[in-house]
């Protein structure tokens, strides 16, 4: 169903302006319910003043000042971003710390899915063989390894879903003393030793490079692999590590290379392959949320289902990360308020401070985010952005921080700070022990990750229709009248559910559609 009928949506009582709802806008003339007439042509998703807004007045949306006029906008004008000046950062003093007591969650029980049952307490979502590297340089004959393996091995092993070369470009220009170095160093240790990979680590190294199998991998951070495992493979003397190192002279020429890379595999794939999926609780998700190409819809339509959704995995006891600084940055004071404790609100205040001086030392802030994608769909500034991008994380109190690269160590809402970058977001999460992905846009990506299930939702009909096989779910309809935020919530909430079980594909599986891991290294490069 698509409306027909002029349709217009206001988020909050306070809002000056509301957004048009109808495919294609509407034209000029055209009479709002209400008797309100547009003076202008108001593109879909766009903003119309709903009263007469004086110059340098402010323009609020979500209840909060977005901007203010540049010019005079008489009731029915189209507001853009052109016409918006944006108010300056919200200053990190002086915020309202852990002020809002929401009652308890009502815990939901009686939901589960089918999971892969890990040493270390967690639960996969999916069965696949990763290959970590150490360096870039490995990358060619690591995939070409990979290739064989999945062409010659993993027919052999039907319950491995799949074989993953962790290829990322850290080599050794980086400054790897350099403090901020230990990010991309721990980014890659801890996606090792995600939940989906069933803490079968092996390792690609050269031989000579700067981050040594060692430094990455030291020995006790993998606590999965046992005696055994380590007999089976024959690691290298001083250390438990399953390392393939390609300058070893053992290797005479490039097949020597891949058949040891394919023996050490196969170790691994008749273990994993053993593995079987088992009844857990709902409590061991660990959702990553973010957004990607946004537009005015997200935050009515699939960002408020997501926040419902939210809620209700955290009342089922699962983790929940939302993310993306520049995109919560305006919206910091409800986020110290929203912290359960003191300790979580100073931790959101050290990440973002950190972020801001790192954007300040490139000579830029907040407002480089939004892109021309975002404001044709009518985000004019990061302030509207942000408020239509915080509400992914629903109404409960924030229980931990995650600083990058880090892996979520607590339940509960988490917010896990990681820039906005679509692929450095969802490997930073992937990092933090992420079992299940949800992502929303509204003009449209065809995102997707090899190491775990990413569920796509788009905030508009149109797109969900125009790109059939590729949105898992449709929020569109929440703006057409056919479905509360609510029902959206729920649906998704069962979808997670389905996917995490194997029962059900995302569209990016179905096409093995595998956007590359991106390592956030904030240290100089050398
Ligand atoms: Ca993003």
């Amino acid at each position: 169903m698509t409306v027909t009928s002029p349709l217009t949506i206001r988020m909050h009582e306070a809002d000056n302006v509301a957004i048009v709802a109808n495919e294609g806008g509407l034209p000029a003339g055209t009479t709002l319910p209400g008797g309100l007439v547009l003076r202008d042509r108001v593109p879909q998703a766009h903003k119309v003043s709903l009263v007469d807004i004086a110059e340098g007045a402010p323009v609020i949306r979500y209840g909060v000042v977005i901007g203010t006029a540049v010019q005079a906008l008489p009731a029915g004008s189209w507001v853009h971003e052109r016409l918006l000046r944006m108010p300056e950062a919200r200053s990190l003093e002086g915020l309202p710390i852990a002020t809002v007591k929401p009652p308890a969650p009502e815990p939901l029980t009686g939901y589960t899915f089918e999971g892969y049952r890990n040493a270390d307490g967690s639960v996969g979502t999916r069965n696949i063989l990763a290959i970590t590297q150490t360096v870039q340089c490995v990358a060619g004959v690591t995939e070409f390894a990979v290739q064989r393996i999945k062409a010659e091995l993993l027919p052999r092993f039907p319950n491995v879903d799949d074989v993953v070369a962790l290829e990322h470009t850290y080599g050794c220009g980086v400054a790897i003393d350099a403090p901020d170095a230990v990010i991309p160093i721990r980014t890659l240790r801890n996606i090792s030793l995600n939940p989906n990979f069933g803490g079968e680590v092996m390792v690609v190294s050269l031989g000579c490079e700067k981050l040594q199998p060692e430094r990455l991998l030291p020995p006790g951070s993998i606590p999965l692999i046992d005696e055994r495992a380590v007999a089976d493979v024959g690691t290298s003397a001083g250390t438990k590590l399953d390392v393939v190192c390609l300058q070893d002279d053992a290797h005479v020429g490039f097949m020597s290379m891949i058949e040891s890379v394919m023996r050490q595999a196969e170790v691994h794939l008749e273990r994993l392959n053993a593995r079987r999926r088992e009844t857990v609780p709902a409590s061991e998700l660990v959702v990553g949320v973010q957004c990607g190409g946004s537009d005015a819809f997200s935050g009515v339509t699939a960002n408020p289902a997501v926040g419902f959704c939210t809620d209700l995995l955290v009342r089922a006891g699962a983790t929940v990360m939302f993310s993306e600084v520049t995109e919560v940055r305006d919206g910091i004071d409800q986020l110290t308020a929203r912290a359960a404790t003191p300790d979580v609100a100073q931790a959101m205040i050290d990440q973002m401070a950190w972020y801001d001086a790192y954007l300040d030392r490139g000579r830029v802030d907040r407002s480089a985010n939004t892109t021309p994608g975002n404001k044709k769909g009518g985000l004019s500034n990061i302030v509207e952005k942000a408020m239509g991008s915080i509400v992914k994380s629903g109404s409960v109190p924030i229980s931990g921080v995650v600083a990058p690269g880090e892996k979520a160590r607590q339940r509960g809402l988490l917010y896990a700070a990681t820039p906005a970058s679509d692929f450095i977001c969802g490997t930073l999460q992937l990092a933090a022990g992420m079992n299940l992905h949800v992502f929303t846009t509204g003009r449209g990506t065809p995102y997707g990750l090899a190491e775990v299930p990413v569920i796509k939702v788009a905030t508009r009909t149109e797109l969900a229709r125009r790109w059939h096989d590729l949105m898992d779910v449709n929020a569109g309809r929440i703006a057409d009248g056919e479905l509360t935020i609510e029902e959206a919530g729920w649906e998704m909430f069962r979808l997670m559910l389905d996917v995490a079980s194997g029962h059900k594909k995302t569209w990016a599986e179905h096409w093995k559609l595998h956007n590359a891991l991106v390592l956030f290294n904030p240290a100089p490069v050398t």
